[in-house]
């Protein structure tokens, strides 16, 4: 089990005392959910719910979902996930009992769902009972030539609500749950992926306000719950004066962001980033550093744009810069109210937040003198 001892557990107290932005983890798993937990963490900032998904056979069910043709077809398929994800997020709900979890709706470009191979299409058409080679084409027509901007977070959601609806299912009765063993008030929050348009939250919050009132009434009781959303796309942060009316709170992806802003594929910029750091064109990686990247300005507008529609709303920052100290810096000149990292970086992020702090502190005191 992870933990911090000696004096390294010592340094950590310091820093926490001196920081005023919190700091939790992404984590999808239980293990992960214990290391973080034992580093430190004070919650889950993200837990994405795409691996889950792969999951013994349970890709069998996923595929059959989307590639059935109606309702009745997806909800069939849907019903044989549901308890596997109430299972997921009751583990991860224990261990991080007493602390705030994110949990994000479902998120992958929906080609890594579809079947590729013969015995695959097999499996699935043998559940469906239908031909092979109707789900090839079926499977064909939902290809995309450019998936990470395509069919993708709230987009899928919107095209199958029914899935976020069985999520939301799952995770309104694991609190609920979780809840009652433990004593402790389970409060989750839901994450909407890749918003550009309140409209698209506005429609999933209500489908999401809809299942939670059919479980407190199955269950007859309630629970307290957020709904919010990633800030990861330009115009949702242009627009987060907007959006911010319909959220709870806002959890910056700076991967997306840093990604769609630069116009830059996170998955290929391996190619060339290097060689953009040793002729000096960026001084940083873009994916590792928000500061000085134009994206931190990004961050900084959603910020204000959304506190000033809505002034207590939550603010934190859930890409790889949530661990990366310079970013944290950055984001604690923001007034972010957290920043979530991998376990890992859990300690790195609490010493980087005390040293914001307490730079500022010295910066004002400084200036008064
Ligand atoms: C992000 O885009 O910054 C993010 C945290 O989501 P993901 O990396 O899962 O796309
Ligand atoms: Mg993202």
């Amino acid at each position: 089990k992870a933990e911090l001892s000696g004096d390294f557990a010592q340094l950590m107290a310091w820093a926490d005392r001196a920081r005023t932005m919190a700091v939790r983890t992404n984590a999808d798993t239980p293990h992960d959910t214990e290391t973080a937990r034992g580093f430190g963490a004070e919650g889950i900032g993200l837990c994405r719910t795409e691996h889950m998904f792969f999951d013994g056979d349970r890709i069998i069910a996923v595929r059959q979902m989307i590639l059935a043709e109606d309702e009745a077809g997806r909800r069939r398929a849907l019903e044989t996930l549901l308890p596997h994800q109430r299972q997921d997020f009751a583990e991860i709900f224990h261990i991080m009992r007493g602390l705030p979890v994110t949990i994000r709706l479902l998120d992958p470009p929906l080609h890594e769902f579809l079947p590729r191979e013969e015995k695959e299409f097999a499996e699935v058409a043998a559940v469906m009972q239908v031909n092979p080679e109707h789900l090839r084409r079926r499977a064909l027509e939902l290809t995309e030539a450019n998936p990470m901007l395509g069919h993708r977070g709230c987009r899928l959601g919107i095209a199958y609500p029914e899935i976020y609806e069985m999520q939301a299912r799952a995770i309104f009765e694991a609190a609920l749950h979780v809840g009652e063993q433990s004593g402790e008030t389970i409060i989750p929050e839901i994450m909407i992926p890749l918003v550009s348009t309140v409209a698209e939250l506005a429609f999933l919050k209500e489908r999401i306000d809809a299942v939670a009132e059919i479980v407190f009434e199955e269950k007859e009781t309630r629970l307290t719950y957020l709904v919010g959303t990633m800030i990861e796309l330009p115009r949702a942060a242009i627009t987060a004066n907007e959006i911010a009316g319909k959220a709870d709170f806002f959890s910056f992806g700076t991967n997306d962001l840093t990604q769609t802003t630069f116009g830059i594929s996170r998955d290929d910029a391996g190619g060339f980033m290097p060689l953009y750091i040793d002729y000096g064109i960026l001084s940083r990686d873009p994916f590792v550093s928000i500061d000085q990247t134009g994206v931190g300005e990004l961050v900084r507008m959603g910020a204000e744009r959304g506190r000033s529609t809505k002034a207590e709303i939550k603010l934190g920052i859930c890409g790889e810069h949530g661990g990366d100290p310079a970013s944290i810096h950055f984001c604690h000149g923001v007034g972010l109210d957290y920043v979530s990292c991998s376990p890992y970086r859990v300690p790195i992020a609490r010493l980087a937040a005390a040293q914001a702090a307490l730079e500022a502190k010295a910066a004002l005191e400084g200036g008064k003198a």
